[in-house]
């Protein structure tokens, strides 16, 4: 049987939560006990401060992108609202994919109206009438809840062609992927809406520009749109005062590896790696951190004696790191380094959709050198192939996934010294030659 939706929030209940507050303590598929825990308040005020309201609100709050790339909100949301040609379209990316990651699952298991009225919130700031809710296909339960909560907002009125009385018409899809992570990738997700293979394409223009079926379009992961409630209930200057002045509001941790109690955690935003991990208990005894993966695969290690780093944005920045989308992978004493690389490589490998040659083939032969290490093969010696092959994808490949495969092993040679450290002069040559070959 499927887990419990709260069984991945260790302190389901905790007073301090704002995004998790329902998750395990209301009954996710009943709109009278959503109502009850003070849903719908957000959505009501929405509508009286009208979409430029709304839109300043957020503007104000100084929220960013939850699902990695921390793109300010506001400003998405009055590019798209701005643009003269409609239909405009909203899009909830839910198709979470990055390993380590789970917290729009527990969102979407545990509070699926907040998902449903937030984006009531985000189509009416942003001038469209349809929204697509596009989850992963590996999430049945959560997709099991949020078509109820459809079910149930629509027959009460707050979706459909006059919401709550006010005469603006919002309406809700939802699709479902199909198991290939490129598809959470934003163009990706046009393409497989609109009947197409799943493939990225080049931005710009900008889905606020051209979108979904060519359209202004705003697409806001889960966990970004879930903070609008709070917004909306608090005001966004309110908002702005919680967290860092870079990074405002609360923010969910996905943990995993070796702590002792591994799950999702919400914390405001400044914490410390080290608060996170005794958040969760620290390590077992005897055990200690050798390293963290910060971002997932698509994010960078940092060493065991840097838990001093703050989670946020800019702290993450400073430190030469990544926040991502908040995955923090704790590797202790025992792990194998070199068995974790040579998985992120063979998952970025597997998920290439084969659009683009750096990516395509990069992946490849990144893994083979991997795997030729983790047989034996002298590891220096390799570094210098591994730094070509991972310039080459971070410079020409044409989306995300691509440009950021060489991250995880650049930062565990570079900074983990694994594989004899940093090999600035091997490094050197190499980009000499590719320029002159440029040249040639
Ligand atoms: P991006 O920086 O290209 O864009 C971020 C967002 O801002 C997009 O919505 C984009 O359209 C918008 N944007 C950027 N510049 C803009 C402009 N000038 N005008 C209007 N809109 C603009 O990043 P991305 O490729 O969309 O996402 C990369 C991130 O996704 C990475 O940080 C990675 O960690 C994360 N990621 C998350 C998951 C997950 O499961 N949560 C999976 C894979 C990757
Ligand atoms: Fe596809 Fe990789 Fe190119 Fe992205 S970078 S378009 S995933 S081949």
């Amino acid at each position: 049987p499927e887990p419990a939706p709260s069984a991945a929030v260790p302190d389901a209940g905790s007073p301090g939560h704002v995004l998790l507050r329902r998750v395990g303590t209301v009954d996710p598929l009943s709109l009278d006990d959503y109502r009850a825990a003070g849903g719908y308040a957000a959505l009501r005020r929405a509508l009286r401060l009208g979409p430029a309201g709304v839109i300043r609100e957020v503007s104000d709050s100084g929220l960013v992108g939850r699902g990695g790339a921390a793109f300010p909100t506001g400003r998405k949301w009055q590019a798209t609202a701005q643009q003269p040609d409609g239909p405009h379209y909203l899009v909830c990316n839910a198709d979470e994919s990055e390993p380590g990651t789970f917290k729009d699952r527990v969102l979407m298991e545990g509070d699926p109206f907040s998902v449903i009225e937030a984006m009531t919130i985000a189509g009416y700031a942003v001038g469209a009438r349809l929204g697509f809710l596009y989850i992963r296909g590996e999430y049945p339960r959560a997709l099991r809840h949020l078509e109820n909560a459809v079910a149930l907002a629509r027959e009460r009125g707050l979706l459909g062609p006059d919401v709550l009385g006010s005469g603006f018409a919002f309406d809700i899809e939802i699709r479902r992927g199909a198991g290939a992570y490129i598809c959470g990738e934003e163009t990706a997700i046009f393409g497989s809406i609109e009947g197409y293979r799943g493939e990225p394409r080049t931005k710009p223009p900008f889905p606020v520009e051209k979108g979904l079926f060519g359209k202004p379009t705003a697409v806001n992961n889960v966990e970004t749109l879930v903070n609008v409630l709070p917004i909306m209930l608090m005001g966004g200057p309110a908002y702005a005062a919680v967290g860092t002045g870079g990074s405002t509001g609360p923010k969910l941790f996905c943990l995993s590896g070796g702590v002792r109690r591994p799950g999702l955690y919400e914390l405001p935003f400044g914490a410390t790696l080290r608060d996170l991990i005794e958040a969760a208990g620290g390590m077992p005894e005897g055990r200690t951190v050798q390293a963290v993966l910060l971002g997932g695969a698509a994010g960078a290690f940092v060493r065991g004696d840097e838990l001093d780093i703050p989670l946020t944005f800019e702290g993450a920045r400073a430190a030469g790191t990544t926040l991502g989308s908040g995955v923090v992978l704790v590797l202790d004493d025992t792990a194998d380094l070199v068995a974790t690389l040579v998985r992120v490589a063979a998952f970025f490998r597997d998920e290439s959709c084969g659009q683009c040659v750096p990516c395509r083939v990069g992946t490849v032969r990144q893994e083979e050198s991997l795997l030729r290490i983790s047989a034996g093969a002298d590891a220096a010696a390799e570094v210098p192939l591994l730094r070509e092959v991972g310039r080459a994808m971070k410079d020409a490949s044409i989306c995300g996934l691509g440009q950021t495969a060489w991250n995880a092993v650049e930062s565990a040679i570079d900074r983990l010294d694994l594989f004899g450290g940093p090999d600035r002069a091997a490094s050197d040559d190499i980009q000499q030659s590719t320029a002159a070959g440029d040249r040639a």
